[in-house]
C-alpha cells in the first residue's frame, strides 16, 4: 500500500534538483505531450533538454486505437525530437501483442479480436493470426425476431481460439459479445483487455463517449471471466517496460495528467510521480485524494506543464522558436480549440 506523501510543486528551478535523482522519464501522451491533435507548447523543449542530459525518455499511453508506428509519426509531426520513435513508445496494443507472443500463441491458435487497427498492426508485426474484427453481417436478421441468435455460427472451434482480446471497437454488437463469451468458455483461452477507461475524450464535454471499459464489462458479465488488463495503472505495462529498458524504479519518474491512471501506475510500481496540470486532473484532485487517504493517487510532485520545467536559459530561445512555429501554423490552418484544458473535461489518454 502506498505511503502518504506531501506533493511538492515543481518549476524550472526546483526541477533542476530533482533531475539529478532521475535517470528515466515516462510520459503519458494526451494532456502531457499533446492535446488531441495539437502539440503541448513547451513539451518538445523539455524532451530535448532531458535527452541532452542523457536521460531515457519513454512514452506510455493508454490509447490502443493506433499502433506505436502511428504515434511515432504523430510525435515527429508535432515537432518532437527524432530520437523519440516507435521503440520509445508503449501502448496497450503493443503490450497485448507481446503478452500473446510470450504466451506462445501462434501456430494453429488464433485470436478473436474485438478491437481496432492499433491492435491489428501490432499483432501483424508479430505474425499473430486474428479474426472477428470489423462489422458483422447482420442484414439478414432485421425481422425483429430473436431466432437469429440460435443461428449465429462461431467461425472457429473453441479449441482453435487461443485468446480473446477486447478493446475499443465501434462495431461492437450482440454477435461479437456472444462469440467472445462462448470462446471464453474454454478455460485455456486467454482473456486480455487493453484498458478499462469508461469514457474517452471528445469535443463536447456534455456528450458521453464510451471507451473500452463498457465493452470489457459486457464481455465479463456474459462470459463469467475477468481479463488481464494491460493498460495503466496495471502491471503488464510496467513489466513490458522492464523487459525493454533497464530502469531503476526509484530513479524513474512517471509524468501524467491523470491521478487514477498515471500517478497510480507510478505509485503502485515504486516510481517517482509527477502530475502535470495541463490535462485532466488538478490540485483539487490531489487534495481530495489526501483527504480520502488514497495515497496511491497522490503524486510526489506536480507542475503546471512540461514546458514550465525547462531551465530558463534553455526555455527562452526554444519556446520563442516554438511560438514562431505555432504562429506560422495558425496562419495556415484553423486550430481546433476543443482540446484546450477545461476543468471538468474527460480526458483519458
Ligand atoms: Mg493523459
Amino acid at each position: 500500500m502506498a505511503s502518504p506523501v506531501a506533493s511538492q510543486f515543481l518549476n524550472s528551478s526546483s526541477f533542476s534538483n530533482v533531475l539529478n535523482e532521475i535517470d528515466t522519464f515516462i510520459f503519458d501522451a494526451d494532456g502531457v505531450l499533446w492535446l488531441g491533435e495539437s502539440v503541448m507548447p513547451g513539451s518538445p523543449a523539455l524532451v530535448d533538454y532531458l535527452l541532452s542530459k542523457n536521460k531515457t525518455v519513454i512514452v506510455l499511453t493508454n490509447n490502443a486505437t493506433k499502433s506505436r508506428a502511428v504515434y511515432s509519426e504523430k510525435l515527429a509531426k508535432l515537432g518532437y525530437n527524432k530520437m523519440i520513435n516507435k521503440d520509445s513508445i508503449v501502448n496497450p496494443a503493443a503490450v497485448v501483442a507481446d503478452t500473446l507472443d510470450r504466451a506462445g500463441l501462434g501456430g494453429d491458435k488464433k485470436v478473436y479480436l474485438i478491437g481496432t487497427q492499433g491492435i491489428k498492426d501490432e499483432l501483424d508485426d508479430l505474425g499473430i493470426e486474428y479474426f472477428g474484427d470489423g462489422p458483422d453481417p447482420v442484414e439478414n436478421h432485421h425481422d425483429g425476431s430473436t431466432a437469429f441468435i440460435y443461428d449465429i455460427e462461431l467461425e472457429e472451434q473453441h479449441a482453435d481460439v487461443g485468446a480473446v482480446v477486447v478493446g475499443y471497437e465501434r462495431h461492437f454488437n450482440y454477435i461479437k459479445l456472444m462469440k467472445a463469451a462462448n470462446y471464453l468458455q474454454n478455460e485455456k483461452c486467454l482473456y486480455i483487455a487493453t484498458n478499462e477507461d469508461e469514457t474517452c475524450p471528445g469535443p463536447d464535454p456534455n456528450t458521453v463517449i464510451p471507451d473500452a471499459g463498457p465493452i470489457v464489462a459486457a464481455v465479463n458479465v456474459a462470459s463469467g471471466r475477468e481479463p488481464i488488463v494491460v493498460g495503466k495503472p496495471n502491471t503488464p505495462a510496467f513489466e513490458y517496460i522492464c523487459r525493454r529498458w533497464t530502469i531503476d524504479p526509484q530513479r524513474t519518474m512517471m509524468v501524467g495528467d491523470r491521478t487514477n491512471t498515471d500517478v497510480k501506475f507510478g505509485r503502485d510500481h515504486g516510481l517517482k510521480t509527477c502530475l502535470v496540470l495541463s490535462g485532466c486532473h488538478q490540485v483539487e484532485d490531489i487534495l481530495d485524494h489526501h483527504e480520502n487517504e488514497r495515497h496511491d493517487m497522490v503524486p510526489d510532485f506536480y507542475a503546471e506543464n512540461l514546458g514550465s520545467l525547462v531551465p530558463t536559459e534553455v526555455a527562452v530561445p526554444k519556446i520563442a522558436k516554438l511560438d514562431a512555429e505555432i504562429a506560422r501554423k495558425i496562419s495556415l490552418v484553423e486550430i481546433d480549440d476543443s482540446y484546450l484544458p477545461q476543468p471538468n473535461r474527460f480526458v483519458y489518454y
